[in-house]
């Protein structure tokens, strides 16, 4: 099939109509076969056998190709680099008559990441917790100048105002990766954090992490996988234990929740789904410190009880090294598992630090009170990837606060620690898009929108965040929820089932669209109706 398929694809791509850098200025990319046939090279490329003819497949891309600069009299053109909660926000609010909006990010869709954890033993399905980027800024599909574009930034000359990206393609049986420029009028850089596994040796390798929907889909997947192996003629009691044994290294919120929500699904649907095993499943939660650190004592000491009372084995322990089936504590204790879940925390990515922009404490992209990156021109960064500069002397938000930056600090010189999770910040992230998409606007509608024009504009009101208090569920229908602004300030801090309650409502309200928080609601509903769904599909 390989000689086939090289027959149709050559002629094809010689006769296609992308842009050549042979040309002085950038153009705009276009199609280079029609869907139908793209669609029956695919196909086509499943029968493939032949693993070095994959160069074959390479489109003939001309390297430099992509989106040049605007002219005068065009719009301007917005980049937003990342598809979260900030860039996400932006987008949705940013005013579409007055900018083209290109969204750079290898996923097309925003994950509401507060109901990941319940999407990995089956409360909620994988689509009810993504939102396609089309649907939260219509105009990316529709507007002749507005692109979203499946691809990783890897680099920002920001004196040329251009950004470097590498298409994300589905490995051989689609297309190699080639790179393209675009020119932007305004950046925003929204690329997030990236799991922090402090250099301890096994972790990338042997643990997975909960951060995107194919790490739920993972996690998923293997304990089920876990769950049905243990059952089979011929397995020995210590794998089978082994197997079933769920192991969760982080207490911080994400780490806590899914202990619960894991222990909820043990208790609701193992029990009588998978009865001949049901004794020998277990979860143990590993922490350095105290769980929960950013709730007060009292708080904490009831989400210890209550997961205890789950049957979560809570253990005080910092991890040494990871194998493939247990891993070493400090003390030497070695912890036998048969699924890993690594949720210790977040840090700068390597694209980030590679950035050459000033730095934050903590090593994330310094902005100033209103978001701007203050060396360069044209480039504003929001949520997890970026922090006050020093400069600013303002005090810092939670998602760079204290613990992150003396995190920071440590990393720096030690390596075997486990720190609780501290980005947990979906509010800071949401309202530094909505507050740069509306100063955008005003610079917009001022005229200020092309590259190097608002160098001396005044960008009014700087952003202020104020916290509204934090939340946790701790599963079987419990939760914490802290209103104050801070652990030490008077206000309300429940804990129980009125504060499980609030926390499904207040998530509910915040799912991004309708058709999301239908899909939310009626998986809730099923889920108490019926119990979970236990297919490994
Ligand atoms: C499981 C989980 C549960 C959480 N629960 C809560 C909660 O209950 N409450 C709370 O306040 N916070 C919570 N958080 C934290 C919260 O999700 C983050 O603070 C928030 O997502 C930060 O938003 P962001 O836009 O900065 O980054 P992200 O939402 O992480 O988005 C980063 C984007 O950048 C893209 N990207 C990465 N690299 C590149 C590249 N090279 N080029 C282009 N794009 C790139 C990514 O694909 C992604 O689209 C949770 C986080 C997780 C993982």
């Amino acid at each position: 099939m390989v000689w086939f398929k090289n027959l149709i694809l050559n002629p094809l791509l010689k006769s296609s109509s992308l842009s050549s850098s042979s040309s002085s200025s950038l153009h705009k990319v276009k199609p280079t076969f029609s869907t139908s046939t793209y669609s029956i090279l695919t196909c086509l490329s499943r029968y493939t056998t032949d693993v070095s003819s994959a160069s074959s497949l390479s489109p003939q891309v001309v390297q430099g190709s992509g989106l040049g600069p605007t002219k005068a009299g065009e719009k301007p053109r917005v980049v937003v680099l990342g598809s979260g909660w900030a860039g996400c926000r932006l987008m949705k609010d940013l005013d579409t008559s007055i900018y083209d909006v290109v969204c750079v990010s290898p996923r097309n869709h925003m994950v509401f990441t507060p109901l990941l954890a319940s999407t990995c033993v089956g409360t909620l399905e994988f689509r009810s917790v993504a939102e396609p980027i089309g649907r939260i800024q219509p105009a990316i599909s529709r507007e002749p100048g507005s692109y979203f574009f499946l691809a990783n930034c890897t680099g920002i000359d920001a004196d040329k105002h251009l950004v470097n990206c590498e298409t994300v393609t589905d490995g051989l049986d689609t297309l190699h990766p080639w790179n393209f420029k675009i020119s932007y009028d305004k950046l925003i850089i929204a690329l997030g954090a990236e799991a922090s596994t402090f250099g301890i040796h096994g972790v990338k390798e042997n643990a997975i992490f909960l951060r995107e929907v194919h790490h739920a889909q993972e996690i998923r997947r293997k304990l089920l996988l876990n769950l049905m192996l243990s059952d089979m003629p011929g397995i020995t009691e210590e794998e089978k234990c082994r197997l079933l044994h769920c192991v969760v290294v982080g207490g911080g919120p994400t780490g806590v929740e899914f202990s619960g929500e894991l222990s909820d699904f043990i208790i609701r649907d193992v029990h009588q789904t998978y009865a001949h095993v049901k004794d020998y499943i277990h979860v143990t939660l590993i922490e350095a410190n105290e769980i929960l650190s950013s709730f007060d004592d009292r708080l904490r000491r009831y989400a210890t009880k209550q997961l205890q009372k789950s049957g979560v084995h809570l253990v005080r322990g910092v991890v040494k090294d990871v194998q493939s089936q247990k891993l070493i504590l400090n003390d030497g204790t070695e912890v036998p598992y048969g699924l890993l879940v690594w949720s210790t925390g977040v840090g700068p990515s390597p694209l980030v630090k590679s950035l050459d922009l000033q730095k934050s404490p903590g090593g994330r992209v310094g902005v100033n009170e209103w978001m701007q990156v203050p060396s360069v021109q044209d480039v504003f960064a929001i949520g997890d990837c970026s922090g006050y500069l020093d400069s600013t002397g303002k005090p810092v938000l939670p998602a760079f606060g204290p613990d992150a930056i003396i995190l920071a600090k440590l990393l720096e010189e030690v390596t075997l620690v486990n720190f609780p999770e501290m980005s947990f910040f979906v509010k800071v992230a949401e309202r530094q898009g909505k507050y740069l998409a509306s100063l955008l606007n005003k610079i917009g509608k001022a005229g200020g929108g092309h590259a190097n024009s608002a160098k001396d504009m005044d960008f009014g009101d700087p952003f202020v965040y104020k916290h509204l208090g934090s939340m946790a569920t701790l599963g079987r229908h419990k939760a914490l929820v802290d209103l104050r602004q801070s652990k030490e300030s008077k206000g309300i801090s429940l804990a129980g089932f009125f504060s499980w309650i609030i926390w499904r409502s207040a998530y509910l309200t915040r799912v991004v669209s309708w058709r999301n928080r239908f899909y939310v609601a009626v998986n809730w509903a099923t889920t108490i109706v019926f119990g979970r769904d236990i297919s490994r599909i």
